[in-house]
């Protein structure tokens, strides 16, 4: 498998199902606001229709509650607009909006049971009429979150649906049955929806979490855990571009294991990745926090240390190679002592300048005998 895939989010991990459900309450809040003012709307049409129809202390009653639903659900928005819950804290506001939701969807399918049982059939006709309208838009409405879809949509129409069938009337209970089969089509349909958005709202966490993986690896070197090359040098000249402006010393040191081809030789490629793990956890133990520590290749490793004059640069370069020189490890049984060869320079603002003088001052330190700590002067490289 490839190590990307490898890290990406796993579907079945419950912080991602759970980031997949907040994302989709904040689509239902953002989606799902018209309703509001819909239902009231579409009620008091009906309402007006039906006025010669049915009694009218029915009707205002029943507008009334629909009213008081729809004033708790606005209450309800404009608490989540000044919120602005964050995160995971939107699923706080799942259970007061599925409650209000399938209040106000239940006295819409109750109230119309009640008026259609009052009705001739013509009113009962253009009763369903209003339902089926009012079913399809609760689909377009709360299509993000599933139950909630499913949830409205029966409860608006399926009192009435079910009382067709029931009823024994020929007209209504086709019209039942026909309603039925609708049902069941819009549950189906508003399934695969839910079932797109959350696919949808998964895909785009998991080509989040691919891309800052991506990133991570571009500028990070496998085997240590160090910046690699390319982003040493990167990150180093922003850093050098600072200090050139701020007049800081800007230092450099750069590190190579000694006869680390011999070490290869005799204990395995394995044992020798180990060492250069442990090389580069002492040199992470040895920067500052705005140090630059990065592996530059092979056994090669440099340090970029900002605000640091030569001679500071000397004393942790000193520091480094003792620490090394007077460490012996135990690797999988085997004792391995490995020193380093150290140049240090503090020479312009340029990275390749630097790293080309500090690998001269490296290069006369291998020659004058290893394990040791040269720096590099415009006069000539110094020994310490
Ligand atoms: P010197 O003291 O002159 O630096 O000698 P050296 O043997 O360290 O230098 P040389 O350049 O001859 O060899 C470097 C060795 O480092 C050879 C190469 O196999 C080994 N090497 C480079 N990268 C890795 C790595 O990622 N893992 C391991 N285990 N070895 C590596
Ligand atoms: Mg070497
Ligand atoms: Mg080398």
């Amino acid at each position: 498998m490839h190590p990307l895939a490898r890290s990406l989010p796993d579907d079945a991990s419950p912080d991602l199902a759970l980031r997949v459900r907040a994302d989709q309450l904040h689509l239902l809040f953002r989606q799902s606001f018209p309703a509001v003012y819909i239902s009231v709307l579409v009620a008091a049409i009906v309402c007006q229709t039906l006025w010669g129809e049915v009694r009218h202390e029915l009707l205002l009653g029943w507008l009334f509650v629909l009213c008081f639903c729809s004033m708790l659900r606005y209450t309800l928005f404009r608490q989540y607009w000044k919120c602005q819950p964050q995160g995971l804290q939107i699923l706080d506001w799942e259970k007061p909006y599925a409650l209000t939701l399938f209040a106000t969807s239940s006295f819409w399918g109750l109230g119309m049971l009640w008026f259609v049982s009052e009705s001739t059939l013509l009113y009962r006709l253009v009763e369903f009429l209003f339902l089926l309208g009012m079913s399809a838009g609760a689909f377009s409405h709360y299509s993000a979150r599933r139950y909630m879809v499913m949830g409205a949509m029966t409860s608006v129409l399926l009192p009435t649906t079910l009382w067709f069938v029931a009823c024994g009337q020929p007209m209504e209970v086709s019209l039942g049955v026909a309603a039925l089969l609708f049902i069941g089509v819009l549950i189906q349909a508003g399934n695969a929806m839910s079932a797109a958005q959350a696919d949808n709202f998964r895909l785009t966490y998991r080509l989040e979490a691919a891309r800052q993986k991506a990133e991570q690896m571009a500028h990070t070197d496998e085997l240590t855990g160090l910046e690699n090359r390319r982003a040493f040098f990167e990150q180093g000249q922003v850093l050098a571009n600072y200090c050139e402006r701020k007049r800081l010393p800007l230092s450099v040191v750069m590190i190579d294991a000694d006869h680390f081809k011999q070490i290869n030789d005799r204990f395995g490629h394995a044992i020798g990745d180990a060492v250069l793990r442990h090389l580069a956890v002492q040199l992470k133990e040895s920067r500052r926090k705005s140090d630059i520590c990065g592996r530059l290749g092979g056994e090669e490793f440099a340090m970029l240390l900002p605000d640091t004059p030569l001679g500071e640069a000397m004393v942790l370069a000193e520091r480094l190679c003792r620490a090394c020189a007077g460490q012996t490890l135990r690797i999988d049984g085997e004792t391995v002592v490995n020193t380093v060869s150290i140049g240090v320079a503090s020479e312009g603002y340029t990275i390749e300048h630097m790293l080309s003088c500090a690998d001269e001052a490296l290069y006369q330190a291998k020659a004058a005998g290893r394990n040791r700590v040269m720096a590099w002067s415009d006069q000539d490289v110094v020994a310490t």
